[in-house]
């Protein structure tokens, strides 16, 4: 079992496939800043009386930048930790390289963009579409 755990990383630390060490590094700065920023968010809304502005006390409003900024939280750990371990700027659906301009976009991106719009679309209700991911 440990065999198998350790031969589904690659190598700890290694450059992920197809991104230039350097765009990783100015990645990794973009993803511990969006971490940072949700978890102020965060702080922000757990503790009462730190939001300036009082429509944002809605309770409505408060959980859904709440779930956003957990869902953040989230992504960026994760994505941080693909980026250590391997496997970061691959589509965790298809395998493919995540194209470099998609992940400056979007740093915590687990999916290329045609297996995203695929599980979007999925996500509303329509017809699922050829499986061209
Ligand atoms: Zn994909």
């Amino acid at each position: 079992m440990t065999e198998l755990a350790r031969a589904r990383v690659p190598e700890v630390g290694a450059p992920p496939a197809g991104i230039p060490r350097s765009a990783t590094a100015s990645l990794r700065e973009l993803l511990e800043r969006q971490f940072q920023d949700y978890t102020e968010q965060l702080i922000g809304l757990t503790v009462p009386g730190r939001l300036p502005d009082s429509d944002v006390h809605h309770p409505d409003t408060v959980r859904t930048l709440m779930r956003t900024a957990r869902q953040g939280i989230a992504d960026t750990t994760e994505a941080l930790r693909r980026m250590s371990e391997g496997g970061y700027g691959r589509c965790g659906r298809c395998d493919r390289e995540i194209p470099l301009v998609r992940l400056r976009a979007a740093p915590s991106a687990r999916w290329c963009e045609p297996c995203q719009q695929h599980h979007a679309s999925v996500r509303h209700g329509h017809e699922p579409g050829p499986a061209g991911c």
